[in-house]
C-alpha cells in the first residue's frame, strides 16, 4: 500500500510564499549602503522576489543558468535568494573577501551569466570585468538616484529599475524539488575552491532542521540578527529559515562595526544572533569599552571556528547571552551539531553542564556523525578517542561541482559517508568535540595535541585579545605546540606569565614549547585563522 499524501516538491519558493501568506507584516529591516534604514514586510519582500523573478526572465536568463551575488545582508540579497532559486535559476552567492583572482576563478567555474552586486563593490566588479568571461548581465543593486554617472561596464542595469517595472503578475513555477537552488564555493585556503550545489530539497529540509528547538531553537518571537554573511554559506540557512518560522529579520547591511551592531541589536530589539567568533571579539569590545548592556538580546549561535570558552563565559555571565556552539561547513548547508543540553545533562553539575556547551554538540536529525581511525572503522563513543570525522545526511554533498572523483568514504566498510577533514571525540550523549582541523594537529612524539584545546586556554587569560597554537619542528619530538598571542592593548603579558597560565590547566607534556607575540592574525575570507599563513610565517622560529 502507498501513502495517500498530497507530494509537493520541497522548493525555496514555498517558504516565501508561506511567510507572505502567514507572516504577511512580519518586518525585515535593513541597513543599507547607502546609510538610511529600510523596512517592509514579508509580504512586500515576495512580491519583490516575484517581480524579480519577471526581470530574470525578461532578460532571457534560461532554467538552471547561475546568477551570482557580491553583497551585503540586506532585503535585496534577500529578494535575489527567492527570485533567483524560486524561478528555476540558481543563486551564486560570492564571497568579497576572497582575492580578486579567486572571485573571478569561481564566477568562470560556476559559469555565471549575471552578477548583482551592491555599490561597495563596483570598483572591483570594474576590476574584475575582463576576466569574467560568462557574464551577460551586470546589476548594481540600488535605485536609479544612486546609479553612477558612469561606469567602465557596458549596459550597468540598476536593481531597483528591473523589479519595478514588472507588475507582479507571475506564479512560482512548480519542479522538481532535487534541481539546484544555489551554489556556495569553500574558501579553498588550500588549492582552488570547490563548489557546493544545494538543491531545493536540501535546502528546505535544512531550514527545517535549523529552526528545531534543539537547533537553533527559534520561533516567530524572535528578531534575528545574522551577523554571519549571505556570502557564507547562506548566512547558514538564516534567509530561509527566517521565512519558514516567520521571524522578523533585521540585517546590518555592511555596517558590522561594534557601534553600528549595538545600536541595531538595542533599536530593533534583536534577541537572536549568529557569527563567527571574531565578529563578537569586535562587538564585545565596544560594548565593555562604552559600559553597555543588551536589553533584549538572549541567545546566539557561535561557529564557523572553534567559540573560545572565555567568550562563551562573558557572554553568558556578563550579559546574559545564551551561547549555542554549532559546528558544520561548507559541504553539510552548513549545519552539523549544536549544544544544546538534553535532560539527563541538565541533572549534572553546573561545571559538566558548561563542560558540555563548550562542545560542538548533537547532531540534527537528518545528519548523521561517526568518528573513525585511519583504517575508517568507527570509534568508541567515550568522549576521549579522537579520530576523523565523517557525516553523511540530507544536506550534505555527495560530489562537488564539476569534479569528476567522489569524496566519500566508508565506515565499517559502510560507503556513503563524506570526509570532512576535521578530527573529533564523540561522547555517551552524543556530543561531538572539535579538536582540530587533520591538517592543524600537532603531532609531538607519536601523540597527538589539540591546537584548539591550547588556544582556548590562552583565550582565558585576560591580556589575550587572540591565540593561534600551531606545529613547530622539534628535532626530538617532531612537532612540538608554540603559541603565537596577540595581547590586548596595553596588555604587559610576558612569555613566562603567559605559559605559567597553562600550568594545572592541561597535561605538563601538551603546555606550548615557546610564545611568540604579534600584532596581528591572519583570517580567512570566511574569520578563520589562518594556520597556513602562520607556519609558514614562523617556520625559522627555534623552540628553545
Ligand atoms: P564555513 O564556510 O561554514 O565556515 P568551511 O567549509 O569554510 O565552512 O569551514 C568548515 C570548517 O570550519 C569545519 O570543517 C571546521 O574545521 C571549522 N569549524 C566550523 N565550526 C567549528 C566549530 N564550532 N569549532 C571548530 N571548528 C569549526
Amino acid at each position: 500500500l502507498m501513502g495517500q499524501m498530497m507530494t509537493d516538491p520541497l522548493l525555496v519558493s514555498s517558504l516565501i510564499t508561506h511567510a507572505a501568506r502567514h507572516s504577511g507584516s512580519t518586518e525585515i529591516v535593513s541597513k543599507r549602503v547607502e546609510g538610511d534604514l529600510h523596512r517592509y514586510g514579508w509580504r512586500d519582500a515576495e512580491l519583490r522576489s516575484r517581480k524579480l523573478a519577471q526581470a530574470l526572465a525578461r532578460l532571457g536568463l534560461q532554467e538552471g543558468e547561475r546568477v551570482a551575488t557580491l553583497a551585503w545582508n540586506g532585503y535585496r540579497h534577500l529578494e535575489i535568494y527567492y527570485g533567483v532559486a524560486g524561478s528555476g535559476l540558481v543563486t551564486h552567492t560570492i564571497n568579497p573577501r576572497l582575492f580578486p583572482e579567486q572571485i573571478a576563478w569561481i564566477a568562470n567555474d560556476a559559469q555565471d551569466a549575471a552578477l548583482f552586486f551592491e555599490a561597495t563593490f563596483l570598483p572591483l566588479v570594474e576590476k574584475l570585468l575582463p576576466a569574467l568571461k560568462s557574464v551577460r548581465h551586470f546589476v548594481l543593486m540600488t535605485d536609479r538616484a544612486h546609479m553612477p554617472a558612469q561606469s567602465a561596464i557596458p549596459n550597468l542595469l540598476c536593481y531597483d529599475e528591473l523589479v519595478e517595472a514588472e507588475d507582479g503578475r507571475y506564479a512560482w513555477p512548480t519542479f522538481d524539488e532535487n534541481r539546484a537552488a544555489c551554489i556556495c564555493y569553500t574558501s579553498g585556503t588550500t588549492g582552488n575552491p570547490k563548489g557546493a550545489v544545494y538543491s531545493h530539497r536540501s535546502s528546505v529540509l535544512h531550514s527545517m532542521g535549523a529552526a528545531m528547538p534543539d537547533a537553533m531553537d527559534c520561533s516567530s518571537r524572535d528578531v534575528v540578527l545574522p551577523v554571519v554573511p549571505m556570502f557564507h554559506v547562506n548566512a547558514w540557512g538564516i534567509p530561509y529559515t527566517a521565512a519558514l518560522v516567520g521571524f522578523k529579520l533585521v540585517m546590518p547591511g555592511p555596517h558590522l562595526d561594534g557601534k553600528s551592531l549595538y545600536e541595531l541589536f538595542e533599536n530593533e530589539k534583536v534577541t537572536f544572533s549568529a557569527g563567527v567568533p571574531t565578529v563578537w571579539l569586535g562587538l564585545l569590545n565596544y560594548v565593555k569599552a562604552n559600559g553597555l548592556k543588551f536589553s533584549t538580546f538572549k541567545r546566539t549561535v557561535i561557529g564557523g571556528s572553534a567559540c573560545p570558552p572565555a567568550m562563551m563565559k562573558t557572554l553568558q555571565e556578563d550579559y546574559g547571552v545564551e551561547v549555542i556552539h554549532a559546528w558544520g561547513m561548507t559541504e553539510m548547508s552548513p549545519l552539523g551539531t549544536l549544544s544544546k543540553l538534553t535532560a539527563r545533562q541538565l541533572e549534572r553539575s553546573p561545571e559538566e553542564q558548561r563542560h558540555a556547551l563548550e562542545k560542538q554538540g548533537k547532531v540534527i536529525y537528518g545528519v548523521d556523525m561517526a568518528v573513525v581511525d585511519d583504517e575508517g572503522r568507527e570509534l568508541p563513543w567515550d568522549g576521549d578517542s579522537a579520530g576523523n570525522l565523517l557525516v553523511r545526511g540530507h544536506w550534505v554533498i555527495d560530489r562537488y561541482y564539476n569534479l569528476e572523483d567522489s569524496p566519500l568514504t566508508t565506515v565499517d566498510g559502510r560507503p556513503g559517508w563524506f570526509p570532512t577533514g576535521d578530527v573529533g571525540t564523540i561522547d555517551a550523549d552524543g556530543f561531538l568535540q572539535i579538536t582540530d582541523r587533520s591538517k592543524d594537529v600537532i603531532k609531538s612524539g607519536g601523540e597527538w595535541i589539540s591546537s584548539i584545546e591550547l588556544e582556548n586556554i590562552a583565550m582565558a587569560h585576560p591580556d589575550v585579545f587572540e591565540a593561534a597554537v600551531i606545529a613547530a619542528r622539534h628535532p626530538k619530538w617532531d612537532e612540538r605546540p608554540l603559541l603565537v598571542v596577540v595581547k590586548k592593548p596595553d596588555a604587559a603579558l610576558t612569555r613566562e606569565q603567559m605559559l605559567a597560565f597553562f600550568e594545572g590547566r592541561i597535561a605538563k607534556w601538551q603546555i606550548p614549547d615557546d610564545v611568540v607575540f604579534t600584532g596581528e592574525i591572519p583570517h580567512t575570507a570566511t574569520g578563520k585563522m589562518m594556520k597556513l599563513k602562520l607556519r609558514e610565517q614562523f617556520k625559522d622560529h627555534k623552540l628553545p
